[in-house]
């Protein structure tokens, strides 16, 4: 059983690893010309730590969590105080580089798999038996195409329709890039916040590179936000605000990679129609407030293969992993709004929330040091 799997990203090498797994042979297509590293902060939950570990690439995968990290609340004019941030969530999420999560399912990926670099499906078709993509040779035939290719999914358009019947604005903008330095005055381990109505700056610290800054701020336009020039933008969103973001934003020009996007959530009834199944941010991209997207492509991928080796038929085993997947997905996807209001609050009465509830926690998990206990 041959499978298609477009996208070589956490979601489309997970699949491919899966299916391995069940006994098919999964052909995977990169539009890029070349595998993808580097990336941004990724947060792994123990739920994606154990789906790793079920597609056998945990051991391989780069965690970098500071050892004695310390996150700091700091304000527009740039007091700081203790507080706690992304890193201190329950669950204790690891710290890593998207690029670690994909070199770790890179290593993984049977050393026959065929990949196919800077193609991707032009057109989909299907029948009862077998599904047919033209990946620019003419028409090729599979038993399954696994849609692993992103928020804008062309399987998606090709199989489903187009982006606007399930794409849901989160009416925010994002922009992350590595820094070259820790921020001055601040450790390497430290995690920042800088949390305001409507825009916000953050650290993620790492044991062992320097941190990466991820900017998101709330717009209501975001496709004329997405044309703008992100420095330009990020200067006029975040006016006012004392160091480090004047620091930051100095960093954005000399980083050698950024991503500046607007936030999407994807909703749709069904994740499979026929032979072809949609996975990770195709089908239900969380956003990256929920921190759940990578835990949740290999998850997806890890049951997808547990569905394939059930015996069933396909069109009852593609049914099967779609009702273990979409209690979990749906939960991830309305935690994931209250979340987004962590991160970036759309308005000042959820940012005075955020500042109460974020309070009381960090008073309660934050450590103070023991009084020294005199013996004299
Ligand atoms: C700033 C940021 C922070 C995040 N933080 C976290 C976090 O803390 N924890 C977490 O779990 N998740 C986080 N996420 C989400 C996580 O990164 C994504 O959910 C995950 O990487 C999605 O993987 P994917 O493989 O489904 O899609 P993608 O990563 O989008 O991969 C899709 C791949 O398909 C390729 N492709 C696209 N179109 C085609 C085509 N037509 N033909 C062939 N190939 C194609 C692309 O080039 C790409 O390689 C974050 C996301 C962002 C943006």
């Amino acid at each position: 059983m041959r499978a298609l799997v477009v996208g070589l990203g956490v979601s489309g090498m997970a699949a491919a690893i899966a299916l391995s797994g069940a006994g098919w042979t999964p052909v995977i297509v990169e539009r890029a010309p070349a595998r993808r590293t580097g990336g941004y902060f990724v947060g792994l939950f123990p739920a994606g730590k154990k789906a790793a570990d079920r597609l056998g690439v945990l051991d391989r995968m780069h965690l970098r969590t500071p050892v004695d990290h310390r996150t700091w609340a700091v304000d527009a004019g740039g007091e700081r105080r203790r507080s706690i941030g992304f890193l201190d969530q329950p669950g204790q999420p690891e710290g890593t580089m998207r690029g670690d999560v994909e070199a770790a399912l890179w290593a993984g990926l049977s050393p026959d798999t065929d990949i196919r670099f800077g193609t991707g499906p032009l057109s989909l078709r299907q029948t009862a038996d077998a599904a047919y993509a033209d990946l620019g040779d003419g028409e090729e035939r599979f038993d399954l195409v696994v849609g692993a290719d992103g928020l804008r999914s062309t399987v998606r358009r090709l199989a489903f329709g187009p982006d606007d019947r399930y794409l849901r604005p989160a009416r925010s903008m994002i922009c992350t890039f590595s820094l070259d330095a820790p921020v001055p005055g601040y450790s390497a381990s430290d995690q920042l916040a800088l949390v305001e109505p409507g825009r916000a700056l953050w650290v993620f610290p790492y044991r062992d590179r320097p941190p990466t800054a991820l900017f998101a701020y709330r717009a209501r336009d975001v496709d004329a936000e997405q044309r703008r020039d992100p420095a330009e933008a990020l200067a006029a969103r975040y006016a006012g605000m004392g160091e480090p973001v004047p620091w930051v934003l100095d960093r954005l020009a000399h980083a050698p990679e950024r991503l500046f996007d607007s936030v999407w959530q994807v909703r749709m009834p069904h994740w499979h129609r026929g032979r072809v199944v949609l996975l990770g941010d195709a089908a239900w991209c969380l956003t990256l407030y929920s921190g759940m997207g990578a835990s949740t492509g290999m998850m997806g991928a890890a049951a997808l293969g547990d569905a394939l080796t059930s015996g069933l038929p396909l069109p009852r085993a593609l049914r099967a992993w779609e009702r273990t997947m979409r209690p979990t997905i749906r939960a991830h996807q309305l935690i994931a709004h209250v979340k987004g209001e962590g991160f970036v609050p759309s308005n000042p009465f959820n940012h005075g929330v955020r500042r109460f509830v974020v309070g009381q926690a960090a008073k309660l998990l934050i450590r103070k040091p023991r009084p020294a206990i005199g013996l004299s």
